[in-house]
């Protein structure tokens, strides 16, 4: 049987220096440069996805949210950690940045977001495409593979396809996150309707017919479980963008994982029951300051009662 499996996005922080695409909730925001993670919160979120099977989608961040030190001491820990390297998703970046991340690095994700050059002017003005492509191929040039994200829904139509499918071409794409837009309050957004699980579907098996060995992810959010089994058997790998810490053991986290049946997938992980775990040796046998190792158990324990 296929396998299926739920990716986390690691986010650091709740602030960007940006904020004006016109779908996200970050535009909605005052300016705080307070809303940044703390190491242990991450590396116990880290830890809590390895032990429930979950894969780390990429680790992102508002830009600006972290100084390029400061990322680099934060990354690395988080590497000491689960000893992977990441998906980094943290804006365009630029030849010695990556360079400089290349121990913690597998790839680098463009947030692309549509391809439909009239409608990004209007979503993301100051997020162009340009940097991102500059970015994908300098990876290319030290190894690393790149990775695009498209929200469905912006207004642009399946006849963006052509466009999409040059990009992913040119740019030797491995893998697409598809997320469906989700309308925010207080955006332009704010009344509109996601995109429906027909047109979800459509992206996600056109981009299955003509890339048949690009990873594929669809991004799923609370009020949209029930489309899982469609859009894994449109060709979807993985899903993510649902809640699951929060939602952890939730009837909507139950149906993902009976939808992922549905589609006559295996479910790698769990979204619904936890593991026994050890937490404390967990956590002691890690190679990182002791200090550290405190303040992550804390954390831990908080994340765990939560979800229990
Ligand atoms: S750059 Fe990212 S976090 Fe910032 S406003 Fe745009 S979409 Fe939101």
């Amino acid at each position: 049987m296929d396998k299926t499996w739920f990716e986390r996005a690691i986010f650091f922080s709740w602030y960007c220096g940006i904020r004006d695409c016109a779908y996200c909730y970050m535009s909605t925001q005052p300016d705080s440069k307070k809303a940044v993670r703390s190491k242990e919160s991450l590396i116990a979120e880290l830890i809590l996805c390895k032990k429930l099977g979950w894969k780390i989608g990429f680790i992102s961040g508002g830009i600006g949210a972290f100084s390029h030190s400061r990322f680099k001491e934060v990354i690395s820990d988080m590497h000491k950690v689960s000893g992977e390297k990441f998906w980094l998703n943290i804006g365009a970046l630029s030849e010695k940045e990556l360079k400089d991340l290349l121990p913690y690095t597998c790839g680098v994700v463009g947030s692309i977001e549509t391809v439909n050059r009239k409608i990004h002017d209007k979503v993301c003005p100051s997020k162009p495409i340009e940097p991102y492509l500059k970015m994908f191929s300098v990876s290319s040039k030290l190894g690393l593979k790149n990775v695009i994200t498209i929200i469905i829904g912006l207004g642009e139509s399946i006849d963006d396809f052509a466009e999409f499918e040059k990009i992913v071409k040119k740019y030797k794409i491995v893998k697409v996150h598809f997320y469906g837009l989700n309308p925010q309050k207080g955006t332009v957004f704010e009344n509109c309707k996601p995109p429906t699980e027909e047109y979800q579907a459509e992206w996600i098996s056109k981009t299955r017919e003509k890339f048949p060995s690009i990873d594929i992810q669809c991004g799923i959010w609370l009020d949209r479980v029930d489309r899982v089994g469609t859009l894994l058997k449109a060709g979807a790998n993985s899903i993510s963008k649902f809640p699951a810490l929060n939602k952890f053991g939730s009837k909507e986290a139950f149906e993902i994982e009976k939808q992922a049946k549905l589609a006559g997938r295996e479910f790698v992980g769990t979204l619904t029951k936890l593991p026994l775990v050890d937490w404390d040796s967990e956590v002691n046998k890690l190679k990182i300051d002791p200090e550290l190792k405190k303040k992550v158990l804390v954390k831990l324990e908080q994340y765990l009662k939560k979800m229990k």
